[in-house]
């Protein structure tokens, strides 16, 4: 029977993030995936700055800056009323922007990087079933053809999406709601929208009208369409259909033509309890579903991807945080009430007046304000630095680490020295850095595990002592 260190079920944005992870780091792995080909729909459009920084870190971010287009901000309109603008010039990240980019090429762009990685999607193969043997999965594939294999994995890794087989196999329930409400959806070639690089958000009477750049010329058009009827789900719109809502609710002279997807949807929000159990995991979708609002849902199941260790007790706080955001900013976007439309749009006007919270909301956009400072893996040492406290993002490029997970020593040159000569496996020293006053391990996610001052190379010690027992 084949054996594998990992097999990942599902070669969607999230599983091929997870697959070029572990093959990075030398890891056996196999990804399958039951449809014939990737998707070709711009689903989700953004990667956002901590992302970024995450592909960064890992050694690819190029061929992702090369592909996308660069978002500077966003503006809420009522008519021709400008009430709000928020700009994302000021977020403390080199990439101080969003990275607009349709999930069709994020997709290729992760299938290229592991084709380089020498592994393959294996397609039109489905995981059917698996049972945990304590010291081993055993799964069961399904090719499209009827031939079925039957492998053994030191684990597995559900990345198959909000249908999850790796879910429904683990007994788990997907908590929360599927909102009552029906969008209108549209991907085309959109004139007369100014300035293009910024979201445009329309607070119309009759309800929210929000265009997102894709690339050039090209724009991702949503409208809410108020309380749905029924449990059918509406039809798919056409173009004429969306160029009526555009009329009423934006601009005059925004035109939609040639598109290439036109849809109708609902917004889901739901989570598991828990992230894993045995020798399982859910990553991305099958463990959380999200409003699209605030572009978060693919970002944050990447994101899972890139943290492997202290997983579920860390990434599944993260996960209801953005569930809670995303569903107050959609809250706010589908209020129906006139006069509670009114309060909105004074309230955002006058409070995105204030530079600091401007900020606060761009870092939290950019999913840069995430820290663990709670998790076990978090230690602070005997003396607290003065800035960038354990658990804390560590803002600054990390020295690439080709083929290892290790952290990296921040600090005095001869503490950092010793502490990568002692544990070599474990530690990799960074040059020297004006900050060498305080001392910091940084985690391969780019979080701090452990900050003490310039003296303390003995708590360092004890934590790395801590992690290799682990
Ligand atoms: C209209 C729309 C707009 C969106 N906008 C945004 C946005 O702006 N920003 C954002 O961050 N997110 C957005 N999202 C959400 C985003 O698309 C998802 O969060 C993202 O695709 C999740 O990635 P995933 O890899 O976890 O799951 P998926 O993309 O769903 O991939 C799961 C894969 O698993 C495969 N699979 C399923 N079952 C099996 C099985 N048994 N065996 C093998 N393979 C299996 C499927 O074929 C699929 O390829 C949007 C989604 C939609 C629909």
């Amino acid at each position: 029977m084949a054996k594998v260190d990992v097999l990942i079920s599902g070669a969607g944005p999230v599983g091929l993030t997870m697959a070029n992870e572990l093959a990075r780091y030398g890891i056996a792995v196999r990804i399958v995936d039951k449809t014939a080909e990737r998707t070709d729909k711009s689903k989700a459009l953004v990667l956002w700055s901590r992302t970024l920084e995450l592909f960064d870190h890992a050694g690819y971010v190029e061929p992702f800056l090369a592909a996308g287009m660069q978002a500077h901000g966003a503006q809420m309109s009522n008519g021709k009323d400008v009430i709000a603008s928020i700009s994302l010039d000021d977020i403390e990240s080199v990439y101080p922007y969003a990275l607009m980019i349709p999930q069709s090429d994020t997709e290729r762009v992760l299938e290229e990087q592991l084709a380089k990685r020498g592994v393959k999607v294996e397609r039109t193969v489905g995981l059917e079933s698996f049972t945990d043997q304590g010291n081993q999965v055993q799964a069961v594939l399904r090719k499209a053809s009827g031939e079925s294999e039957t492998l053994t994995a030191d684990w597995l890794i559900g990345c198959d999406g909000a249908h999850s087989t790796v879910r429904h196999g683990l007994g788990f329930t997907f908590d929360g709601t599927t909102q009552p409400s029906d969008w209108y959806l549209a991907d085309g070639h959109i004139s007369g929208l100014e300035p293009q690089d910024r979201l445009h958000i329309f607070w119309h009477k009759d309800g929210i009208l929000a265009f997102f750049p894709i690339t050039e010329g090209r724009w991702r058009v949503i409208a809410d369409l108020g309380p749905a009827q029924g449990d059918a789900h509406c039809p798919d719109p056409t173009l004429q259909e969306v160029q009526a809502l555009i009329t009423l609710r934006g601009t005059d002279g925004i035109v939609i033509k040639d598109a290439y997807w036109l849809a109708a949807f609902r917004i889901n929000e739901r989570k598991v309890s828990q992230y894993g159990s045995g020798r399982a995991f859910l990553v991305g979708d099958a463990a959380h579903v999200h409003s699209p609002a605030g572009g978060q849902g693919m970002n944050t199941g990447m994101q899972d991807a890139f943290n492997l260790d202290s997983y579920s007790v860390e990434r599944s706080a993260v996960g209801d945080m953005v569930l809670r955001n995303a569903s107050r900013l959609t809250d706010a976007a589908i209020i129906r009430n006139p006069i509670a439309q009114g309060v909105r749009n004074t309230v955002v006007k006058f409070a995105l007046g204030f530079p600091q919270l401007v900020h606060r909301v761009a870092d939290m956009l950019a999913e840069l304000d995430i820290g663990y400072p709670k998790s076990p893996l978090t230690v602070a040492g005997a003396h607290h630095p003065s800035a960038r406290k354990a658990g804390e993002r560590w803002p600054d490029r990390l020295p690439a680490d080709p083929g290892k997970a290790r952290f990296t020593a921040i600090g005095p040159a001869g503490v950092v020295s010793a502490l990568a000569a002692k544990f070599p496996t474990l530690v990799q020293a960074a040059p020297a850095s004006a900050d060498a006053k305080d001392l910091r391990l940084v985690r391969p996610d780019g979080y701090v595990g452990f900050a003490g001052a310039e003296s303390d190379q003995a708590g360092a010690e004890a934590y790395l002592h801590n992690l290799a027992a682990r």
